[in-house]
């Protein structure tokens, strides 16, 4: 009978470089290949239950299941799955011919990159024969669910292959890879568990990994567990899940280390296809990282962490997993930050995540009060990346006060009356001024992080009206009058006292208990930031940026009337001094000089006050 004898072939001749080049190639990512070989199960297996459910076939279903056994003994790894099969004709369309020609086309494409610098997205494409990056020969039983009969294939690492009747006698493939002595690192337990639970972790059916022999040696059998949750969360109707079952997900997927805040169940099926829970991570302190983690699966099968060419850069600041079926996966990263499809999505992605918030700003206001120290990195920072997340949710970022109150910037402005927003970047160190604002009526913002300096400026760009002042960049607020008024006896009681460069001003300033206020020009103390900063960064010397300084001298206060009475010089020049200081102690941390030079002047008063 010649279909018993063993057919030998060769896989092409124009092809026979192609198994050293697999070989070689994917060097960083070899454990894709059984990711690869475990899709191909459960494809087989998805394929056998549509012609069950289209009556298309004789063959009795069972429930699929995917088996993985390592035999370290035998040096092999055996996949097998009860699937649709193939037949002769198939295997050798299906593997021979198809999957070849897969493979070639994918390493033709990228023929010449390196793998790991052009960032090829989880090496989709390479399918079947990605085993060849770690086997030296394979091995395919397979039996189709048409009853026709059983087949072997074997095929060693130069392509030559066999193909001979029999080998396996239930419907299904099993697919046995022989590795090569160089990959004994796959031949151990826990690193073929470690690969299926990153890869696999939700395949549709399950996949149960065993060690040969152990069976034998084992006393009692235990009860099989899969490696995999064929139900994922994300593939459940929100209306299904409890709170606790989101979190219990979360913990799953990222450890205990770190808390949801709260999640947008993402379920979109047209025009786009795509599914995922993003998690808001509780920043666990003020300069926590915003780095997140969102894994990236297609039809359940993982593909990478944070891809920013498919989600956009400030999302990654989130934590999730998002099941994208349609994303084009075999094509190099460049093609995809140009592909219409995957804008659309990261587009669409982003619309989610920003009805969801507005969403709760409007129902759960309270709920939402209380994440908001935690959401608003996240929303200044998307909105500085992306116009339209800006244009979504800026009126909902809630900025909160010295009260421990929130408002929107809209609510802020509306109940001002005017465009100017008044803030502290530190509530303990700035506080008279902030009182002396909240004794005027104002409302002061806390906005203490780099972030909130950025996004300001960002606003102040987009609004020419709009301004932010730091509580202690001017007195006009605290002024009765407006302009400059001059006062000649407190002209010359302080004339001569001032450091250079601290101008000289004065004020009827509406809080009569203060003499003096120092302060500083919004612009000029951004400028002196941005230096520091800048230094910081490059250690660099440079000379310091002029803070021009103003002191205002109150005056109608009743200490700067008497100071004007006192007809002893040196006294006066010395309680001049020491309004000085105390403005500037109220303002700043001091130079050291300045410490020093306050620190004399108020031992002369001591003494002054003890004669
Ligand atoms: P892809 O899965 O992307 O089609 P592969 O190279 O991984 O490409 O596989 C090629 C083909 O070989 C599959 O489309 C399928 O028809 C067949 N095949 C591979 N593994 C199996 C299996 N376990 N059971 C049945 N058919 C399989």
């Amino acid at each position: 009978m010649a279909n018993q004898e063993a057919f030998k072939g060769s896989v092409s001749v124009t092809t026979e470089h192609i198994f050293p080049i697999i070989k070689r190639w994917l060097y960083s990512d070899k454990e894709i290949f059984l990711r690869e070989i475990v899709s191909n199960a459960s494809d087989a297996i998805v394929k056998f239950k549509r012609l069950v459910s289209l009556g298309e076939t004789d063959a009795p279903d069972a429930p699929g299941r995917i088996d993985v056994v390592l035999d370290a003994e035998q040096k092999t790894i055996r996949v097998s799955d009860n699937g649709i099969g193939m037949t002769r004709d198939e295997v050798d369309r299906y593997l021979v011919q198809i999957a070849l020609s897969g493979a070639l086309e994918f390493l033709e494409k990228y023929e010449g990159e390196n793998a790991a610098e052009s960032g090829i997205i989880g090496h989709f494409g390479l399918g079947f024969y990605s085993a060849f990056m770690v086997a030296d020969r394979v091995e395919v039983f397979t039996k189709s669910h048409t009853g026709e009969s059983a087949v072997t294939w074997d095929c060693n690492e130069l392509g030559a292959y066999t193909i001979t009747e029999g080998g396996r006698e239930e419907r299904g493939t099993t697919v046995v890879l022989h590795l090569n002595e160089e990959e004994s690192e796959y031949l151990k337990e826990e690193r073929l568990r470690a690969i299926l639970e990153k890869y696999c972790a939700f395949l549709a059916f399950p996949i149960y990994l065993s060690v040969a022999g152990a069976e034998a040696k084992g006393t009692e059998a235990k009860e099989e567990v899969p490696v995999n949750d064929t139900e994922p969360l994300w593939l459940k109707k929100p209306a299904d899940l409890t709170d606790k079952d989101y979190e219990d997900f979360y913990h799953k997927l990222f450890g205990y280390d770190s808390e949801p805040l709260f999640w947008i169940h993402v379920n979109a099926d047209y025009p786009l296809n795509f599914r995922g829970v993003l998690y808001f991570p509780r920043l666990k302190h003020e300069f926590a990282s915003m780095e997140g983690e969102v894994k990236l699966y297609y039809n359940r099968v993982f593909v990478a962490d944070n891809v920013p060419e498919i989600i956009p850069e400030y999302l990654l600041s989130l934590k999730g997993v998002l099941d994208c079926p349609e994303l084009p996966l075999n094509v190099s990263r460049s093609f995809l930050q140009n592909n219409a499809y995957v804008g659309k999505l990261s587009a669409h992605v982003s619309k989610k995540v920003c009805d969801k918030i507005v969403e709760l700003s409007k129902n759960e206001r309270e709920k939402y009060e209380s994440f908001s120290p935690d959401l608003k990195p996240f929303l200044e920072y998307g909105s500085m990346k992306d116009e339209k997340f800006l244009e979504r949710i800026k009126d909902v970022v809630l900025y909160k006060t010295t009260k421990k109150t929130f408002v929107t910037l809209e609510e802020y402005l509306d109940a001002a009356g005017e465009k100017t927003v008044y803030y502290t970047t530190d509530p303990v160190r700035q506080s008279r001024f902030v009182t002396l604002l909240e004794e005027q009526g104002k409302t002061v913002c806390v906005l203490d992080s780099i972030l909130d300096t950025q996004y300001l400026s960002f606003l102040e760009a987009r609004d020419p009206d709009l301004k932010f002042l730091r509580v202690d960049s001017g007195a006009e607020a605290l002024a009765e009058t407006e302009g400059e008024t001059d006062h000649a006896a407190l002209r010359d009681a302080f004339s001569g006292i001032l450091p250079e460069g601290v101008k000289l001003a004065f004020a009827h300033l509406k809080n009569a208990d203060t003499p003096a206020i120092l302060t500083c020009p919004e612009e000029s103390r951004r400028m002196a930031d941005l230096m520091r900063l800048y230094r910081m960064q490059k250690e660099e010397d440079l000379p310091p940026v002029p803070k021009n300084e103003v002191l205002t001298v109150n005056t109608i206060c009743p200490v700067c009337e008497d100071l004007c009475a006192i007809a002893d010089q040196e006294k006066r020049t010395r309680l001049a001094k020491q309004i000085y200081y105390t403005a500037l102690l109220t303002a700043r941390t001091p130079e050291k000089e300045e410490l020093e030079a306050f620190l004399e002047n108020n031992l002369e008063l001591i003494r002054d006050a003890m004669a």
